[in-house]
């Protein structure tokens, strides 16, 4: 074995096989698989091998159809079959909520350039001729598709790998990491010691564990999951193409086929979690006892919607483990607080997935950055409240879920409420339908007296629609609450810190009492948040960004190296806050404090540490919804208190609560794009508008060098916010931009303006399509709307309410 190598893969299943292959195309050719047992022994061998470009998330469906086209670029490389069948896939629909999502899909795959398109069920017979078509209404067809031999496949990779220098030890256990002084690792095997720059955890099933090995509770565990094969099935007999690959939402099923039969698969909705605490050392190549009984009923359900599978005998059955995190997507990139440590794990779809997994991750580490956004699949999208209590819980709840089509509106109920605010009974008291960001509790709308606080699960309008839009208008007309607790929070302090955030964030760093609108971008110029940041001193900050990126940005502020004179800390549990907005806040807040808030003394972007009512707080003017406006920070134990003097004071008023709906609908009102949504790392300074915060005179800040570079040629994108006429349901993302029947670009958000009485898109365009009025049309559920773009915020276009 090699005594040294620049990157140790933990792994030789189809993950670990894609990370050796990518990292050697991409010139780092010293790398070595460290494999315990053969190729493939962990969940990789018995997987069923299908593969599809199908996610919620566009830039994960763009990775799938990447891995997917790969293939044929590993067959020719290593010589190495992967077995594939590329006979495509079919998603069967069984009523009006199903038929929806289908079409959302269609809309996105334009876009994403993928063959996909609506058919009817005598179409579908053609393709599957097994399916009973009195139990759907609908389905659709892609072209992306259909499944591969995963040992092959595995092999393909590793060998396409070796003929680029990889290495490869089999049967080489890993026992133990141990960090050097200089960042690099001591890896122990049970055949020697290897020196390595940088480690990456590719141990599937054993992911958790390799993670134990620094220190590491990676949210992720395997559940036990069924397939059967059966005997050959006469109606496929003389056939001259396979079946496409076909799934069925309602009934829960999978199938495709197995030579003369079928391959038919379970997602059931009390899954078994296998080996909760610890994986076995010595589990290879091996299945779990099957549980028929415990099956029967849902494989029966498969038999009714695919008769001819009922008819024949069983040839084969198969309960392999396989692993997932909370949300169902991988566990990808480098960990705060553990450097060189990677991981690519909790894969549950390594067929469709393992490609881009290895493409992301070998540019990361190769190059400092993934190269596009990719935070759904980002191990940073957990925190602290992943523990592995709650990943007991979510796991097993998403792997229920796993073919059930995830509604927009749709809060998922298990391991809640976890995290919660002071004030979280009160809202709940006051009607609060509450979702969850980052484990934090927070309301979305609130349902008034004698409604229930619950909304049905929907692609349109839903039952909360009427009551978001009077929280809207009474925001708009007089002054709203809303708690901005699940916001991320920071405190960068220290002698060193002001000149340190001038490095690394792209605007000027304000003064003392100031607030800045504070952009941050990666080397590329690219676009990795989007916070304020406050000055309460000249060596003490307050940053403010979005809730869900709250990790994501604190490994991003500790890569970027905070010399020992600055301290660098989140808030995340130490600061609750508030939002008052409306016309009548100034006079709300005024009641609890001392503080001169006369529009001549207390300015937008200003900002105070003083007293409000009993609360010790920092104070500033801003918000999110173009109306005049405070945020209000105190610590939990002052915060119920704060909450109870605004509610008193604001009876005056009178106060109303708004939640997160209403707060997407009156930003979009304003044009104003939100983190994560509209403005991700795949989109520019000038694109999104997020260069009028940028200080280009600083000499140096990350990112300089491409904004300015930017700057100087125009942004080839715009972000713009379109009205969308006639409709009577809202855009949730990711739907097709068209120009004259091609498309152009995908939406980045979207809601209903209730104070403007518009349907509102938000996304991006080419920026010589981005001129006011010009006319576009989304596909919205399957029916093409205008889309006409709005230039100027279509409330308060001079902003004349936000500084009054
Ligand atoms: C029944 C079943 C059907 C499936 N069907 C599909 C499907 O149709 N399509 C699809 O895409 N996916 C499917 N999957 C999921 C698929 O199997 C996984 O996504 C994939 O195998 C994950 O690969 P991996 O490389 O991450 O993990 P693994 O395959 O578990 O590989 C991890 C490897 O790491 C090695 N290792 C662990 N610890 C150490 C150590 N300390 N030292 C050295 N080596 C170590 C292990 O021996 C193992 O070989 C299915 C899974 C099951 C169980």
């Amino acid at each position: 074995m090699k005594a040294s190598a620049r990157v140790v893969v933990i792994g030789g299943g189809v993950v670990g096989a894609s990370v050796l292959y990518h990292l050697a195309k991409a010139g780092w050719s010293d790398v070595l698989l460290l494999e315990k047992s053969e190729l493939t022994s962990g969940s990789t061998w018995h997987a069923a091998g299908g593969m599809h470009t199908f996610n919620g998330e566009a830039n994960i469906s763009r990775l799938q159809k990447y891995t997917i086209d790969l293939y044929r670029e590993i067959e020719a490389l290593s010589g190495q079959s992967c077995g594939l069948h590329p006979n495509g896939g079919l998603m069967l629909a069984a009523n009006q909520g199903e038929l929806d999502s289908l079409r959302l899909i269609c809309s996105r795959a334009r876009y994403l350039g993928m063959q996909t398109e609506m058919i009817s069920l005598e179409q579908a017979l053609e393709y599957n001729p097994l399916i009973d078509p009195s139990h759907f209404v609908g389905a659709l067809w892609r072209a992306d598709g259909g499944h591969c031999d995963p040992s092959g496949t595995t092999n393909a990779y590793v060998k396409a790998a070796r003929t680029l220098g990889a290495a490869v030890e089999r049967f080489t256990r890993v026992l133990a990491l141990t960090p050097r002084r200089d960042g690099s690792w001591e890896v122990r095997t049970d055949k020697g010691t290897v020196h390595a720059e940088h480690v990456v955890n590719c141990a599937g099933l054993w992911a958790r564990e390799v993670g134990h090995m620094v220190g590491l509770e990676l949210p992720v565990l395997a559940m036990e999951h069924h397939y059967l094969l059966t005997e050959d099935i006469p109606e496929l007999k003389g056939r001259s193409h396979e079946l496409v690959n076909t799934t069925d939402y309602s009934g829960e099923i999978y199938l495709r086929q197995e030579r003369g039969g079928a391959l038919i698969g379970t997602y059931e909705p009390h899954g078994i979690v296998w080996s909760p605490l610890r994986t076995p050392d010595d589990f290879a190549m091996q299945l779990l006892p099957e549980d028929f009984e415990r099956l029967a009923p849902y494989f029966e359900v498969g038999f009714r919607h695919f008769p001819a599978l009922g008819r024949v005998g069983i040839r084969k059955a198969v309960n392999g483990p396989f692993t997932f995190a909370p949300d169902g997507n991988p566990l990808v990139g480098p960990v705060r607080g553990v450097p060189n440590y990677w991981v690519a794990c909790a894969v549950m779809a390594g067929f469709s997935q393992g490609g881009g997994i290895g493409l992301v991750l070998s540019r990361w580490m190769t190059q400092g950055d993934p190269g596009q956004d990719i935070i759904s699949m980002d191990v940073a999208r957990f925190g602290a409240f992943a523990t592995p209590k709650y990943t007991s819980i979510k796991v097993p709840e998403n792997y229920a879920r796993r073919f059930r089509l995830a509604y927009p509106n749709e809060e998922l109920p298990a391991a809640r409420p976890v995290r919660r605010s002071p004030i979280y009974d009160r809202l709940r008291d006051a009607g609060a339908v509450m979702g969850a960001n980052f484990g934090l509790e927070h309301a979305l709308w609130f349902a008034p007296p004698g409604v229930a606080p619950t909304e049905t699960p929907t692609y349109r309008r839903s039952e909360a629609f009427p009551f978001v839009r009077a929280e809207c208008r009474a925001v708009r007309a007089g002054v709203g609450l809303y708690e901005t607790t699940n916001y991320g929070k920071y405190e960068v302090s220290g002698r060193g810190a002001r000149a340190w955030l001038d490095r690394v964030f792209a605007c000027r760093i304000p003064q003392p009492g100031r607030l800045r609108l504070a952009p941050m971008l990666n080397p590329a110029g690219r676009i990795v948040g989007d916070l304020s940041m406050a000055c309460l001193a000249q060596d003490r900050f307050m940053i403010v960004g979005s809730g869900f990126a709250e990790e994501f940005h604190l490994r991003w502020l500790h890569a970027a190296a905070p010399p020992p004179d600055v301290c660098v800390r989140s808030s995340a549990s130490t600061l609750c806050g508030v939002s008052i907005a409306g016309p009548r806040a100034r006079e709300l807040v005024q009641q609890l404090t001392r503080l001169d808030l006369s529009a001549g003394a207390f300015k937008l972007f200003q900002v105070a540490e003083t007293a409000v009512g009993f609360a010790p707080a920092i104070l500033t003017r801003a918000g999110f919804t173009g109306e005049l406006g405070y945020e209000i920070w105190t610590t939990p134990d002052y915060f119920a208190s704060l909450y109870e003097d605004l509610w008193q004071a604001g009876g005056a008023y009178g106060l109303t609560h708004f939640g997160g709906r209403a707060l997407s609908s009156l930003r979009l009102e304003k044009g104003y794009g939100s983190f994560n949504k509209d403005f991700r790392p795949d989109y520019t300074p000038g694109e999104t508008g997020l260069d009028r915060f940028i200080d280009f005179d600083k000499p140096d800040f990350t990112g300089r060098t491409a904004a300015l570079a930017e700057r100087a040629a125009g942004a080839r994108r715009r972000f713009v916010i379109m009205e969308v006429a006639d409709t009577d349901v809202e855009v949730v993302g990711y739907e097709s931009i068209l120009k004259d029947g091609a498309a152009v670009g995908y939406v980045t958000s979207g809601a209903y303006g209730h104070c403007i009485e518009r349907s509102l898109a938000a996304g991006y365009v080419l920026a010589a399509l981005a001129q006011d009025g010009a006319r576009f049309e989304i596909d919205i559920l399957g029916e093409l709307r205008q889309a006409t773009v709005r230039l100027e915020p279509l409330y308060d276009p001079q902003g004349l309410r936000l500084r009054s």
